[in-house]
């Protein structure tokens, strides 16, 4: 059995393997594609110290750092069940879809989250070439451009207000006949000169040149009309959903599918820990996840010592 078994090989479960194995303890990585969100971006220019990479380089150094270390790698293997332990000192186990099966003392659960698409015509093709999901990483990519966000709740007018303040022009776009953002968030966006709203609106296809994004088509939903917008970008802003669903009924999860972990990154499961998007903690962001997939093997191999 594993000392420390992690399930996921993001940043987060990453660093969890790396400082795991540092300590000397049998630890095993088992995830679905090693690399995580980052196979797929591009630029990234906001993981400190680097001051630019691209994310299949950051995959591959990922992989070769946890490379350096007594660590087994189980790659594409996708978890389908968690049966924790049934008393203190008993190994959990987690089932894989292969048929597989794993035991461990501790668990470290980062298993990451995926943007919610939009599914139109245009949008896989430009992913990257126009066509983002995160304002903190790919807002300064659009520096004196037009951009639209598509979805007005609070991800979708808080990216707003934080593009307008580095782009020429932003265009909100919600399906609704009104946005769900608080109220403060709303009235701080329209606050702001060099941004419009448009309501009741169905976007149904990102258009671009055939190298990068030159336009959007949106259904006016009142009208049935479809208009087009001319822009260079456009930050998709409809959810974020954590790679959860096969931890429902075991591991806590808050109402939007997030493992609920403490400061040191415990679950409600003793031995269980959790790190990086899947996870309660706000701002996903690689930094971060690495952060988070240190400290939840810490405290697994704080655990241990108190256990074992
Ligand atoms: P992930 O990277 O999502 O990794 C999850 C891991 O778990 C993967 O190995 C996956 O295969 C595996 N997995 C999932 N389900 C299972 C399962 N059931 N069983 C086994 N394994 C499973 N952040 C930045 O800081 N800067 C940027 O510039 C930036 N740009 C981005 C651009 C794009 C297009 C995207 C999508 C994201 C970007 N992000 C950026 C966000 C960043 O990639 C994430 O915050 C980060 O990757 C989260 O790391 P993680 O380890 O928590 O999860």
């Amino acid at each position: 059995a594993f000392d420390v078994l992690v399930i996921g090989g993001g940043p987060a479960g990453a660093a969890a393997a790396i400082y795991a194995a540092r300590k000397g303890i049998r630890t095993g990585v088992a995830a679905e594609r090693l690399g995580g969100q980052v196979l797929d971006t591009m630029a990234i220019e906001n993981f400190i110290s680097v001051q630019e990479t691209e994310g299949p380089k950051l995959a591959r150094a990922l992989e070769e750092h946890i490379k350096q270390y007594d660590v087994d790698i189980m790659n594409l293997q996708r978890a389908s069940a968690l049966i924790p332990a049934k008393a203190e000192g008993e190994l959990h186990e987690v089932r894989f879809e292969s048929g597989a099966a794993l035991k461990a003392k501790t668990l470290i659960l980062s298993t990451g989250a995926r943007w919610r698409e939009m599914n139109v015509p245009g949008e896989q093709e430009y992913r990257g070439r126009g066509v983002a999901y995160c304002p903190h990483c790919d807002g300064p990519l659009f520096k004196g451009k037009r951009v639209a966000v598509i979805g007005g709740g609070n991800s979708g007018v808080e990216a707003a207000i934080d593009l307008a303040g580095i782009v020429a022009h932003v265009t909100l776009i919600e399906f609704d006949d009104k946005l769900r953002a608080d109220a403060v968030l709303q009235k701080k966006l329209a606050s702001l000169p060099n941004v419009n709203v448009i309501k009741s609106a169905l976007t149904t296809e990102v258009k671009g040149d055939g190298q990068k994004v030159n336009g959007l088509v949106y259904k006016d939903r009142t009208t049935d009309q479809l208009q087009t917008l001319e822009l260079e970008g456009i930050f998709v802003q409809i959810g974020l959903l954590p790679n959860s669903e096969w931890l429902k009924g075991v591991v806590e999860l808050s109402p939007r599918g997030e493992i609920i972990v403490d400061a040191k990154g415990q679950t409600n499961i003793p031995g269980v820990f959790a790190a990086g998007d899947v996870t309660t903690v706000p701002y996903k962001q690689i930094v971060i996840a690495v952060g988070e997939g240190a400290k939840a093997s810490l405290s697994a191999f704080d655990h241990l010592i108190r256990t074992t």
